[in-house]
């Protein structure tokens, strides 16, 4: 394990818990359920998380709470992927999960006591009036002229509002603070909205719902949270946080730090975009494995660890956050190089026939399934009279320093013999479709008697072949930042034009008979290939499918 990096946060923490502030942390982590978690939440988890869990823990716990106030656009299916990711990823909340709509009752008293302070009101501004009022970076605003409402009128309209007395839209409450502030959302921000939507826990019992910075605030000091990290893009949204609490008669105020928020090259970080993605069909699903969402993620053969050691590297910071893919892929490698069995596959196969193969006499060879760890087991790799080698390890006219098979070249077969080949078979059009070989039997286990043979090149025996759907992943976009494209004029371009065409393509290999066994999400090293893993839905023993999860090279930052 790498050693924890210290970062911002992890230094104000240090000082709170020295200055006996706190004793323990309470973190959250609070995404709306209105689509599937993707990396850049997988950031803000490890972050929220990992500061009470693993093994740079402060004591201290962290909550995960569904910001539920957007009804219109949550599910429950959204809530519950968002739970399987956290837990996925190796993470648990404290206690039950929380709900912003636990809050409804107490956010719903907590405006009344605003009202009764002066500091509320009804406002009868429609969207466009409010947005002319509420002036500009350049011009302060203006006040609604339903500012100076008594604190009985106010009262009773939002009373009214909450009873279902007026149409959606109709009213507003806001905060009374200050149309000139230079933070625009000081400006008289509004706090309820009435709308007549089915909520997924809640129902038909509110038309009015509370907006997310009077929300949030309110729920992490009504949970205890001590340090409530977010994205940078809410730094301007903390003097409201503040203002609320400082308002508000709640013993607990807890304290808003900014990260930056992290966006991948060559795909798209935005649950709305994705959302896109998916509703028109661009993509099999949320969790396609080339998604960037966690459960695309996994079901592509990424590990918790593997993306929990990524979280490390990228750090926490307020800098631009923008990484590069093989940062990801990088991280995932390397877990996986010491995690998962290594085992034969051919995916784009040539046939070879021995044609001195015996039965009999020609023997099969065990090997482990990893150098480094024995525990993983052994197998036994057979060979029969046929065999598929990989078609990029012949090559008729091989340039310099080709270790390979060529015509009239020796190579050994990976855990087994040395094999000469002695004729290419062709097709009408000159195309190579077979290559006849010769074993050398005195090869098995130990070098050739008075020559050198030093390629290996691994294959499968043909008559113990498993065949298997194998599916290569590529990146989703063709360019780095498909959601910051223009065009001549300066437009914005939709990010869906950039889709990468050739993102996905299915090959039939063969494996050899030990991946018979394999279960859905089983991960292996595909020899001198890269790292598959069993389709975690599509993959059954009488259908094997693999996904490739990433190569064994780093083919980005070419
Ligand atoms: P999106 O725009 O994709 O919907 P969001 O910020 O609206 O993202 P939430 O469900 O509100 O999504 O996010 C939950 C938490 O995850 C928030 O604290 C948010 O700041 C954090 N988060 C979201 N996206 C990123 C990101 N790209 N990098 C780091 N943290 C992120
Ligand atoms: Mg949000
Ligand atoms: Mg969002």
């Amino acid at each position: 394990q790498e050693p924890v990096i210290a970062n911002f946060i992890r230094n104000i923490i240090d000082d709170d818990l020295a200055q006996g502030k706190h004793s323990s942390l309470l973190t959250r982590f609070p995404p709306e359920p209105n689509g599937y978690l993707h990396v850049g939440h997988a950031k803000s988890i490890c972050l929220n998380f990992g500061l009470v869990q693993g093994e740079a823990a402060y004591p201290g716990q962290c909550n995960l709470r569904f910001d539920d106030t957007n009804p219109e656009k949550e599910s429950t299916e959204y809530a519950e992927s968002i739970q399987a990711d956290v837990r996925w990823l190796g993470f648990e909340w404290a206690g039950e999960v929380k709900w912003a709509s636990d809050y409804f009752d107490a956010l719903y008293q907590y405006a009344e006591a605003l009202i009764q302070a002066g500091k509320a009101y009804v406002c009868e501004l429609n969207a466009e009036q409010m947005r002319e009022y509420r002036g500009s970076l350049k011009e302060p605003g203006k006040n609604s002229p339903y500012r100076e409402r008594s604190v009985a009128e106010n009262l009773d309209l939002f009373r009214r509002m909450k009873a279902g007395e007026f149409p959606d839209g109709s009213k507003t409450l806001r905060l009374k603070i200050d149309m000139a502030s230079p933070n625009i959302n000081l400006r008289d921000p509004v706090i309820y909205r009435i709308r007549r939507a089915h909520h997924i826990r809640t129902g038909d019992a509110w038309c009015i719902y509370p907006m997310y910075d009077y929300t949030h605030c309110i729920s992490d000091a009504l949970e205890g949270i001590t340090h409530s990290l977010c994205t940078l893009e809410f730094e301007d949204h903390r003097p409201l946080y503040d203002w609320v609490l400082d308002n508000l008669d709640i013993p607990c105020h807890p304290r808003q730090y900014e990260f930056s928020r992290l966006e991948l090259f060559y795909t798209v970080t935005s649950k709305r975009k994705l959302n896109q993605l998916v509703t028109e069909k661009l993509v099999a699903g949320w969790d396609d494995p080339r998604m960037p969402t966690i459960a695309g993620m996994r079901r592509r053969g990424y590990t918790p660890e593997g993306i929990r050691l990524f979280a490390r590297r990228i750090g926490i910071s307020k800098s631009d956050n923008h990484v590069d893919m093989s940062v990801l892929e990088g991280a995932v490698r390397e877990e996986l190089e010491h995690s998962v069995p290594r085992v034969m596959a051919v995916i784009n196969p040539l046939k070879v026939t021995l044609t001195n193969y015996t039965e009999g006499v020609t023997a099969a060879r065990s090997a482990g399934f990893h150098p480094n760890h024995p525990e993983f087991g052994e197998r036994e790799v057979p060979l029969s009279a046929e065999i598929w080698i990989e078609r990029d390890d012949f090559s008729d006219n091989p340039p310099a320093g080709w270790q390979r098979l060529t015509p009239g070249g020796e190579v050994r077969l990976r855990y087994s013999y040395v094999i000469k080949c002695d004729d290419v078979v062709r097709d009408a059009a000159g195309e190579v479709i077979e290559l006849h070989c010769s074993i050398d039997h005195d090869t098995l286990g130990k070098n050739p008697v008075g020559r050198k043979v030093k390629g290996v090149i691994h294959f499968v025996a043909a008559a113990h072949a498993l065949p298997i759907e194998v599916r290569l992943y590529d990146r989703l976009f063709s360019v780095p930042r498909p959601d910051a494209m223009k065009d001549e004029a300066g437009a914005e371009i939709d990010f869906k034009t950039f889709i990468n065409p050739d993102s996905l393509s299915v090959v039939t290999g063969y494996a050899e008979p030990a991946l018979a066994q394999a279960q859905a999400e089983a991960r292996y090293q595909f020899e001198r290939i890269g790292y598959f893993c069993a389709d975690r839905h599509e993959h059954s023993a009488s259908r094997p499918v693999f996904n490739r999860t990433v190569g064994l090279k780093d083919t980005w930052s070419k």
